[in-house]
């Protein structure tokens, strides 16, 4: 229930004195529905103002002037606009007015009166003189004191003139109240920021360019809240989620006779992920746990074993994998050590037909397979499970919320293990799992080689291709990554199906297969098919190669137009190649010349291998915007906050809420009182967004 003291701030945007249907509509469209949203419509910039005479004006400037009206020139014919020409003691200036302004322009500033004339100043289209079109200011003198110096500037968006939107931010801030503090008074006093009902108001009237910088205290304070707000959001679902219990299971001799059959040991990382996981079922909490490591960092080797141990204590396991093909490929890695320690494994997918089909969903609903591997499949409405208590989900963030949570309503508060191989930084670690533990596993299994990776200029091309043959003819395999299918005519994007039938030319029509997004399913899993079997030497591919493919043969990777890629897609890509023991290389294709920051990211590549310190120069790189293409992920959608700008208050709110949360769990009692304002302000919804 939102707090009463914030209703106003909730109320639509027409209670805004001024806002009627015509203006609410632009409004709503660039803030939102409410008064809040307009509060937090941030500045962009600001507009100076100066005041001085026509003779010192220069064009491209917002120039204030006092101006004595000389005449109006009305327009002559139909489309013409009004003109008032208008001077001061140094010189005269034209005043333009399109459309929409007629007699009345003249009637109320007859010659002779004196007008506060502010707007930004242009060289007249008839040369020699002034002119400024639509004046934002044009005033009576004795209403000089309504044009300030510095003027804040907001986005704009059609139906909304710069100034109406300030008249109403201005109205919208008679409506925030003030707020009983919610940050803890050392930090906010160490951190001297201002209140937040002061630094709304501050928001809205910068003095200076360093008032709209990320780190000015206010934006800085707001942008904390909005964080807080968030972590608050996010660590209560997951509080929630805990204390709805879990079945609790402990580590088992089954998963020991399953890890002695492995013909390796597992990493120091592999170890302890394994352990935080068993440390979450055997306390009979819920477990929420994210297993993030590269591609080939041994991830599910760690699910194995966990599911092991929930065999052990009679009950089932699921893992969800967004191709049929990785499905079998877990299928393929999981099968054989499980059965051998007596645990039942059945793979489903949408292949599954007819009686085979009912002989495998017989084995899940009476229990008597304990592990379930597939796709999609996995989640219709004919399979049951007898007693689910684990979900296990590879490449998470390939799934909806909605496929996640009704394989999740498969089972009663089953656990839930999500695994991803995409590195993020720490500070978005935390924006985007705030609800989740995390494991990290870093260390690579060893025997890896790290991938030769070196760039090479398109010009020579023919020198790769060339080289490319020579290695398939020895018996490699490889990836050749384009950026584009179907490159348009005024696009220089090399596209798939062109690079597809050049090699094939030269390597040999039967040895080059294509995959790209538009396949149908089946096509696609064939061309993945035939390249993991052996069948094809070389597999072109637009970026849809799967993430998790693991096909230990290929030992190329090929990447067109490199420069167009972000670091962590590169490194992913790379990531499907040096997987088994032979030498593997990388070649980074780039459009001669080489941008400074493209050429900086090749470089980065180059010289190290951790998917990690990759994110984090990657992050550093970019600097802003959408780092990683992360906003379609379901990255937080921030009004205040930058997780870039302010990455260094990403872990004080999540240590802040943590603190928060656990004096006042689920934010009930006296003393969270402003807690529940600040969530109540920010409204993340503490519900979906994430499964289970
Ligand atoms: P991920 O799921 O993280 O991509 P996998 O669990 O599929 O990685 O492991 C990739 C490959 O590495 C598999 O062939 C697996 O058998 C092997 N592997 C996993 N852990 C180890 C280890 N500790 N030592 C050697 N090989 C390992
Ligand atoms: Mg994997």
């Amino acid at each position: 229930m939102r707090p009463e003291i914030l209703f106003p701030l909730f109320a639509p945007v027409t209670s805004i004195r001024g806002v009627g249907a015509r203006l609410a509509k632009p409004l709503e469209r660039l803030a939102g529905p409410r008064v809040r949203d307009v509060l937090f419509l941030a500045p962009t910039a600001l507009v100076k103002r100066r005041a001085t005479t026509v003779r010192e004006a220069h064009p491209g400037e917002v120039a204030t002037l006092t101006l004595t009206i000389d005449h109006h020139q009305r327009p002559r014919r139909f489309g013409q606009p009004w003109r008032i020409r208008a001077s001061d003691r140094s010189g005269g200036v034209n005043l333009i007015w399109f459309k929409g302004y007629g007699p009345h322009l003249e009637t109320s500033n007859p010659p002779g009166s004196v007008r506060i004339v502010s707007g930004k100043i242009e060289p007249d289209a008839y040369g020699g003189g002034l002119q400024i079109i639509h004046p934002d200011y044009f005033l009576p003198p004795e209403r000089a004191a309504e044009v300030r110096e510095l003027e804040p500037v907001y986005p704009l968006t059609e139906g909304l003139t710069f100034r109406v939107l300030q008249r109403l931010v201005r109205e919208a801030l008679t409506r925030a109240p003030d707020l009983s503090e919610w940050i803890d008074p050392a930090f906010i006093a160490a951190q001297n920021w201002p209140t937040w009902k002061s630094s709304v108001e501050k928001l809205h009237a910068p003095t200076g360019e360093a008032d709209i910088a990320p780190h000015a205290p206010h934006r800085r304070r707001l942008a904390f809240d909005e964080l807080l707000a968030h972590q608050l959001a996010l660590g209560g679902r997951k509080r929630r989620r805990r204390s709805e219990g879990g079945a609790a299971i402990g580590p088992s001799a089954v998963a020991e006779r399953v890890r002695a059959a492995l013909p390796f040991s597992l990493t120091g990382d592999q170890t302890r992920a394994l352990a935080e996981v068993r440390a979450d079922l055997g306390e009979g909490a819920r477990m929420t746990r994210l297993l993030q490591g590269d591609v080939g960092s041994g991830k599910t080797v760690v699910a194995m074993l966990a599911m092991a141990d929930v065999a052990a204590a009679g009950r089932q396991s699921a893992l969800m994998a967004p191709t049929e093909i990785l499905a079998r490929q877990h299928f393929d890695t999981l099968a054989p050590p499980l059965r051998q320690a007596g645990v039942e494994t059945v793979l489903l997918t949408g292949r599954d037909k007819g009686a085979g089909r009912r002989k495998k969903l017989e084995l899940l609903s009476s229990g008597a397979a304990a592990v379930a591997v597939g796709t999609h499949a996995l989640f219709q409405d004919e399979v049951a499970f007898a007693n689910l208590a684990l979900t296990v989900i590879d490449e998470q963030h390939r799934f909806g919320v909605n496929e996640r949570a009704r394989l999740q309503a498969k089972g009663e508060a089953a656990h839930f293990l999500a695994m991803s191989a995409t590195p993020i930084p720490r500070t978005l670690e935390l924006t985007l799992y705030g609800d989740l533990d995390v494991s990290r596993i870093r260390q690579k299994p060893p025997g890896r080689t790290p991938v030769d990776t070196r760039a090479a200029p398109m010009t020579r091309l023919g020198q790769v291709v060339e080289r490319l043959r020579q290695a398939i003819d020895a018996g490699a395999q490889a990836y050749w990554i384009c950026p584009l299918i179907e490159g348009s005519e005024d696009s220089d994007l090399a596209a798939a199906e062109a690079r597809a039938a050049a090699l094939k030319q030269t390597l040999g029509a039967e040895r080059v297969g294509l995959i790209h997004g538009r396949l149908p399913a089946a096509e696609k899993d064939q061309a993945m098919a035939d390249f993991a079997e052996g069948r094809t030497a070389v597999l072109v591919a637009t970026t849809v190669v799967e993430v998790g493919m693991d096909v230990p043969a290929a030992s190329i990777m090929v990447i067109e137009q490199a420069e167009r890629f972000g670091l962590a897609q590169l490194h992913q890509l790379r990531g499907r190649v040096g997987r088994g023991a032979a030498a593997s290389s990388c070649v980074l294709l780039y459009d001669h010349p080489l941008s400074d920051i493209a050429s900086r990211r090749l470089d980065i590549l180059r010289r190290t291998q951790d998917g990690f310190v990759i994110a984090e120069k990657d992050l550093e790189l970019r600097g802003g915007g959408d780092p990683l293409g992360l906003r379609q992920s379901g990255f937080p959608d921030y009004r205040l906050a930058d997780p870039i700008a302010h990455g260094d208050l990403v872990r004080a709110a999540a240590d802040h809420a943590r603190l928060i949360l656990s004096r006042f769990p689920g934010l009930q009692g006296e003393g969270a009182a402003p807690a529940r304002v600040l969530t109540g302000l920010f409204d993340w919804r503490p519900e979906g967004g994430e499964a289970g």
